[in-house]
C-alpha cells in the first residue's frame, strides 16, 4: 500500500493531510507539537491560529473568499472546519479559535488513513513526503531545506496584535458597527476626536518596542505591518489604514470621528476582541500605557499581548513546480506559508494542491498543474514564475490572475466574471481529477 508523509499539521499540513487520505491513500503525519512547541503556538492542536481569528473575506467577488469556495468545493477540512465554527464578522469569515482547531485535530484522528506521529523531524523521510513546517519551521529541519536548495532560503519578522478582555472594554464609550452596515454589526467601534488622535499618535509614535531586532531594518508583511511600524509613516497613514473612520459614524452623534479603532470579536462567547491592524513589537508595558489612551479602553486587560516572530519563506521561484514539487527531488512537495503564499487560506489552499498531487505520486499518477484562472493554481503559478530575485509572500488577489478575454472596466462586475470563470474551469479541472484519480 502506498504511504506519503506529511510534516507538519498546521493550516497547510492538515489539508494536505486530509486531501491525501481522502482519496484512500494512508498517511503519516508528523506534528512536534506539545513536544517541541514554537514560539506562536501555544497548544497541541493541529491547525492553530497563531494570531488573528479571522479567515478574511467570504465573498466571492474579494479573491480571498473566491479561495475558499474553491476550497468548499474540493472538500476542504479547513474550510469545513472553520464554517462549522463560525463567530459573526460582517462580510468574513472568522471563527472559534479554539473549536475550530479541535475540530481539525479530531476529524483527522478520527480517519482510518491518517498516523499521527509527535515527533519533531530534522530531515525528510524517505518516499512521497509533504514538508508543511511553516514560518517557524524547527532548526533542524530548516537547515536541511537550506541543504536542499542552496542559498534560496529567506528570513523576516511578523507580528501579531493583543487581545482583549470583553468585560473591561467601556461600552458607553464603544458601539457596535460594521463598516457601511455590511453584514451583521460585528465589530465594537472605538471613536477618537482630533486631540484624542493626535495624543494616541504621539504616544504610539515615541513608546519603547521591545529589545532582540534592529526592528526598522526588518523586512515585515505590508498586510502584517506593526501599528507603531505604520504610524511612523506618517500622522495620516493611520488613518487611510486601520484607524479609517468612513462608514462608522457614530449612531449616538449621527457623526463620522476623527479617527476610529476596531475591535474584532475573537471567540463564540464573545468574551474576548482583538484590536484589528494592531499588531505591534511595543514592550508589553507600553502596549497597557498607549492602547489604554485609545477610548473605550481606559481599564481594558489585554489577555494576550501583541509579539513578533520569525518568519521563513523559500525563493520559490527558483526551486519549486508550480505542483508544489520540489525541482531537486519529485517526490518532496512543500506546502504553506514557507513556500510564499501569505496567509492561513492560502497556506491550506496551498496544502490542498501539494497533498493531492502527493497522492496522484504516490498512486504512480503525474502530479498536476491547478488552472490559472482559478484562485489556487493562480498563487501556484505566481510563486513559481515571479522573479525570484525579489521574491515577497504573497495574498490571493484578482490582480495575478489572467485577465477576462473582454475588458470590464467596473472592478465588482470584473471580479464577479472573473470568480465565476474560476468556478467553471474548477468545476471541468474537479472531473478531470476524478476521472484520472481512479489508479
Ligand atoms: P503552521 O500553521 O505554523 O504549521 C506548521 C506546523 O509544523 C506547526 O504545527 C509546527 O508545530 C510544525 N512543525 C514545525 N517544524 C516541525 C518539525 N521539524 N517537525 C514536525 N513538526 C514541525 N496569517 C494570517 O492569515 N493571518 C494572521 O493574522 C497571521 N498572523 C501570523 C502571526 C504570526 C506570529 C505568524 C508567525 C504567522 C502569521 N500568519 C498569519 C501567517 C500564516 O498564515 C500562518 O503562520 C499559518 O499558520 C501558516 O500555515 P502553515 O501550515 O504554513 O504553518
Amino acid at each position: 500500500m502506498p504511504i506519503v508523509n506529511v510534516i507538519g499539521a498546521g493550516l497547510a499540513g492538515s489539508e494536505a493531510a486530509w486531501q491525501i487520505a481522502q482519496t484512500g491513500v494512508d498517511v503519516n503525519l508528523y506534528e512536534m507539537r506539545p513536544v517541541t512547541m514554537t514560539p506562536a503556538h501555544h497548544t497541541a492542536n493541529f491547525a492553530e491560529l497563531v494570531c488573528t481569528n479571522s479567515l478574511r473575506a467570504n465573498q466571492i467577488t474579494n479573491a480571498v473568499g473566491l479561495l475558499k469556495e474553491e476550497m468548499r468545493r474540493l472538500d476542504s477540512i479547513i474550510i469545513q472546519s472553520a464554517d462549522a465554527t463560525a463567530v459573526p464578522a460582517g462580510g468574513a469569515l472568522a471563527v472559534d479559535r479554539e473549536p475550530f482547531s479541535q475540530l481539525v485535530t479530531q476529524k483527522l484522528m478520527a480517519h482510518p488513513r491518517v498516523h499521527v506521529i509527535h515527533e519533531e523531524l530534522t530531515d525528510f523521510p524517505e518516499g512521497v513526503t509533504v514538508v508543511a513546517t511553516g514560518p517557524l519551521t524547527a532548526p533542524g529541519l530548516a537547515d536541511a531545506i537550506v541543504a536542499l536548495n542552496g542559498e534560496a532560503g529567506l528570513s523576516f519578522f511578523d507580528a501579531a496584535a493583543p487581545i482583549l478582555d470583553a468585560s473591561t472594554i467601556d461600552t458607553d464609550i464603544v458601539y457596535k458597527k460594521s463598516r457601511y452596515d455590511r453584514g451583521e454589526a460585528a465589530y465594537l467601534n472605538c471613536p477618537m476626536n482630533r486631540e484624542e488622535f493626535q495624543a494616541f499618535y504621539q504616544a504610539l509614535i515615541s513608546a519603547e518596542v521591545a529589545e532582540g531586532h534592529d526592528f526598522e531594518k526588518m523586512t515585515v508583511f505590508e498586510g502584517c505591518m506593526p501599528i507603531e511600524v505604520m504610524a511612523k509613516r506618517g500622522i495620516k497613514t493611520m488613518l487611510f489604514g486601520p484607524l479609517k473612520p468612513v462608514g462608522l459614524e457614530d449612531p449616538r452623534t449621527g457623526k463620522t470621528p476623527y479617527a476610529v479603532v476596531q475591535l474584532r470579536q475573537d471567540n463564540a462567547a464573545a468574551s474576548l476582541y482583538n484590536i484589528v491592524g494592531f499588531q505591534t513589537h511595543l514592550k508589553w508595558g507600553e502596549q497597557k500605557r498607549v492602547f489604554r489612551m485609545i477610548p473605550g479602553l481606559e481599564n481594558v486587560q489585554i489577555v494576550r499581548y501583541g509579539v513578533m516572530h520569525r518568519n521563513t519563506f523559500m525563493k520559490s521561484p527558483a526551486v519549486l513546480e508550480p505542483t508544489y514539487a520540489s525541482k531537486r527531488r519529485a517526490d518532496l512537495f512543500f506546502a504553506g506559508q514557507m513556500t510564499g503564499v501569505e496567509g492561513y487560506v492560502e497556506s491550506a489552499a496551498s496544502g490542498l494542491i501539494a497533498g493531492t498531487n502527493a497522492a496522484r505520486l504516490a498512486q504512480n499518477l503525474p502530479p498536476l498543474v491547478f488552472p490559472e484562472t482559478t484562485a489556487m493554481g493562480a498563487m501556484a503559478h505566481y510563486i513559481t514564475h515571479t522573479s525570484p530575485t525579489h521574491f515577497q509572500p504573497m495574498n490571493a488577489n484578482f490582480g495575478i490572475m489572467p485577465p477576462l478575454a473582454v475588458k470590464v472596466r467596473q472592478k465588482k462586475e470584473r471580479n464577479q466574471q472573473l470568480a465565476e470563470r474560476a468556478l467553471t474551469d474548477l468545476a471541468a479541472f474537479k472531473n478531470e481529477l476524478s476521472r484520472v484519480n481512479q489508479p
